[in-house]
């Protein structure tokens, strides 16, 4: 095991956990404000910043993957990357323990620890769920699923008979958050630029559901993106079923809980997430599984320690009583605060409490269309969707060109249909603390001492997988979705 403290003595050293929007901030502003007075390391298992709400055109086709990921040591300048995966933070003795990507162990000690770990996807005690549902909330899970939708659009086309062409070109998206929505919207634009170029029998046409248990689309949103996102999807053909949920799904279909049945090849969770599991193990009070801290994102009784974004439970002070939501703008705006308090802590500036009012939001439906609401004011149409990508363009901190030369592409262009088959069903399990990477094979399948290594982590991961499932109530193994889903 290799033992990291501070890198260069008598300077303090900052540990910041995760570099997604809440970290990747928290990174940038500390850098900035302490101009290399202070050793900053970021741990984090990829080597980029992804940013997740562009996801959806990813499994579409619109972007290429690389495009929705900023290079970390290209753009955090001064900070160190570690690779790896925290598994463990002992507060007493101010270490984090992680495991790195070819199954290393490793320790890092530090000064001031920032926790900024994000979410996972959020399992629910539905039978057949775990085996045969996919999640969307890493980039292996969009790739799959670009190169699912596709094979099934091809198996559909060659399929000798009706019944297994319906079945194919039927796609059920479970949860109709910003998610759900923007993966039905995007995915049956998808298909139906798919199916051009490969007609269907006669009559079949692709099949995308949406089904939410609650009584509208985008229930967390203003009603007004609600109706808008409602109206356009069932223009294009979606079947929004709300007050509706899965109560079964098999390899062939998904039983709802109205009594109906929709044989499907494909069924995607969009059900919502919950904070990575690993700030259960700090060992400290949570709120709904969320390290709780208070307004200075400070961990109590550890001014040490900091926690934002996803993984934190962060009081509203424009919401009194309430914690901030699970979102990018807030994420984002707290990694800065969280950056700037560490500073604080050690004596560069004054540190602040988190207020944020909502801006609004912005929903993507594909095509030229959207849903937004900026400072208030609702928009729907070519507009919004104007709105959101310009939004988009303007918040990601890199690759921004690359972003709109994909967008001038498939404007002009057909969108490309084929199938690498690079990321397969057994690589991204529902049930994962680490959606942001592929799971990899067995290693008696490959002989490679690099899987050997990894997989040893995969089976000390898969264990404390399971103890999160099994809290949850939900005791499906992942052996069992390998199991099924091997064919795949
Ligand atoms: C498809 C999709 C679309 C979305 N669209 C929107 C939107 O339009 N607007 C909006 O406001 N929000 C949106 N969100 C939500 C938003 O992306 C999250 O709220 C936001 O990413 C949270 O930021 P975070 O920094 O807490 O977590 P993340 O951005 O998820 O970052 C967490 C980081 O921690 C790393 N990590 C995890 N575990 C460990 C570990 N054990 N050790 C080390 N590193 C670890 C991860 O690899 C990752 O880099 C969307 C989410 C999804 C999935």
């Amino acid at each position: 095991m290799s033992r990291t403290s501070s890198r260069t003595a008598g300077r303090p050293h900052v540990v910041i956990v995760g570099a997604g929007f809440a970290g990747f901030q928290a990174a940038r502003t500390l850098s900035r404000l302490t101009r290399r007075r202070v050793d900053i390391t970021v741990l984090n298992p990829t080597d980029y910043f992804l940013y997740l709400p562009l996801l959806p055109q990813v499994a579409a086709g619109v972007l290429e993957p690389r495009r929705v990921t900023v290079s970390l040591t290209g753009s955090l300048r001064h900070v160190r990357l570690v690779l790896g995966e925290a598994d463990g933070v002992d507060l007493d003795r101010r270490t984090v323990h992680y495991t790195g990507p070819e199954g290393e162990s490793g320790e890092l000690g530090y000064d001031r620890l920032v926790l900024a770990v994000g979410s996972v996807n959020k399992l629910l005690p539905v039978p057949g769920v775990a085996e045969n549902a996919h999640g969307f909330r890493g980039l292996p899970e969009a790739l799959y699923l670009r190169d699912h939708v596709t094979r099934q659009i091809e198996l559909a086309a060659a399929a000798g008979d009706a019944e297994t062409c319906r079945s194919r070109c039927t796609f059920v998206v479970v949860g109709a958050g910003y998610t759900g929505v923007e993966v039905a919207a995007h995915g049956q634009l998808f298909t139906q630029s798919l199916v051009r170029r490969q007609p269907l029998r006669a009559g079949i046409r692709p099949r995308w559901v949406l089904l939410d248990i609650a009584e509208r689309v985008l229930p967390e949103l203003d009603r007004r993106l609600s109706d808008t996102a409602d109206r356009v999807l069932r223009r294009r053909g979606v079947e929004v079923r709300t007050g509706t949920s899965v109560k079964e799904a098999t390899r062939e279909g998904v039983l709802l809980d109205d009594g109906d049945s929709v044989p499907t090849r494909t069924l995607v969770w969009c059900v919502g997430v919950r904070p990575d599991p690993l700030v259960e193990s700090v060992g400290k009070p949570l709120e709904r599984g969320r390290l709780l801290v208070d307004p200075f994102l400070n961990v109590p009784e550890h001014p040490e320690v900091f926690a934002c974004g996803d993984a934190a439970a962060v009081p509203d002070l424009a919401k009194p009583g309430q914690y901030t939501a699970m979102t990018a703008q807030h994420a984002w705006r707290q990694g800065k605060v969280a950056g700037t308090n560490v500073a604080a802590s050690l004596g560069v500036g004054e540190r602040r409490s988190y207020r944020h009012h909502d801006l609004g939001f912005t929903v993507d439906l594909g095509g030229v269309s959207g849903a937004a609401n900026p400072l208030g004011v609702p928009l729907s149409g070519p507009l919004a969707g104007a709105v959101t990508r310009g939004y988009h363009l303007a918040a990601m901190p890199g690759n921004r060109v690359r972003v709109a030369a994909d967008w001038l592409l498939d404007a002009a262009l057909p969108r490309q249909g084929v199938q690498l088959g690079l990321v397969r069903s057994w690589n991204v399990p529902l049930e994962s603390s680490s959606p942001e990477l592929a799971r990899v094979p067995a290693p008696e399948q490959t002989g490679h001492t690099d899987d050997k290594q990894a997989e040893k982590k995969t089976t000390e991961k898969k264990t404390s997988d399971k103890k999160t499932s099994d809290k949850s109530g939900d005791k499906n193994t992942e052996t069992k979705n390998t199991e099924k889903k091997n064919q795949e």
